[in-house]
């Protein structure tokens, strides 16, 4: 049997969440991660069954009944997972349809999952029907693209085109675009509900107001997802109030989407 800190997906667990705190996404306990585990992996390290003890999770999510997360805790800072991956990390499997979630490792404290638990995992059940090579969802508060959804229209189409105009690579590496959702209460079965309709039809969400969620195969893409339109909204914020004299053209992100072999969202460009 090898050690759970040895474990790869624990290691880029550990550097993503750390690399996350140090671009300053997630403030205190701000930001949660879960990646679905591939159960033989997880065998390695960990002695079936080992139930530490079973919490409900407040939802039904059949089709993930059985599989298992690598999910953060609720309260814990990201700056601190590298120091007590145990206390600050679980790996959970959730039995009963989804209504019950089994702690096989991890949460130390007596702690529990992040309380964006129910957005996570209906998310991961959304991304799963769109990409099966689905693993991950992350949830941040990047300055930028919250400081965007106080003074951009949140209609989807537009906000989704300001950003593909901000870097040329952007409608490569997200040309599915960023579904928005209006402000509400964050932590509830409604948001969870309302954020995994929004990841049926791209990878990513932002939640006016408050932060962004990504879905993606690996720790790495997810978070270059985020990072790019982060990076793309930064841009906006440092030009809307200037006169603009030049853009990314509808042509121009055309010869783009033919250019990377990425389909574009229909209706997204008017060329
Ligand atoms: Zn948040």
């Amino acid at each position: 049997m090898k050690n759970i800190p040895d474990a790869p997906f624990m290691t880029e667990m550990i550097r993503t969440t750390t690399n996350m705190y140090n671009h300053g996404w997630d403030e205190r306990n701000g930001g949660n991660i879960s990646m679905l585990l591939d159960e033989e992996e997880v065998r390695r390290y960990l002695t079936f069954p080992a139930i530490v003890r079973t919490i409900p999770t407040g939802f039904s999510a059949p089709e993930l009944s059985g599989r298992i997360f690598l999910v953060t805790g609720t309260g814990k800072y990201f700056k601190n997972v590298q120091y007590d991956p145990k206390k600050n990390l679980g790996i959970v499997r959730l039995a009963n349809d989804g209504a019950e979630a089994e702690v096989l490792w991890g949460f130390s404290d007596g702690g529990r999952f992040t309380s964006e638990f129910p957005a996570h995992m209906m998310s991961h059940a959304a991304r799963l029907k769109a990409d099966p090579e689905n693993r991950v969802v992350m949830h941040c508060h990047p300055a930028n693209l919250l400081a965007m959804t106080y003074v951009h229209d949140l209609d989807e189409r537009a906000f989704t085109r300001t950003l593909w105009q901000m870097c040329t690579e952007c409608i490569a590496v997200f040309p599915d675009g960023v579904n928005v959702l209006p402000w509400m209460l964050c932590g509830t079965k409604e948001i969870g509900e309302a954020t995994a309709k929004k990841m049926e039809t791209a990878r990513l969400c932002v939640w006016a107001q408050h932060g962004v969620y990504g879905a993606g195969r690996d720790l790495d893409e997810t978070f270059g997802l985020i990072e790019t339109a982060e990076k793309a909204a930064e841009i906006w914020m440092k030009i809307a109030h200037l006169p603009i004299r030049n853009t990314i053209t509808d042509a121009q992100l055309r010869l783009l989407e033919a250019h990377f072999g990425v389909h574009a969202r229909d209706g997204y460009l008017d060329a």
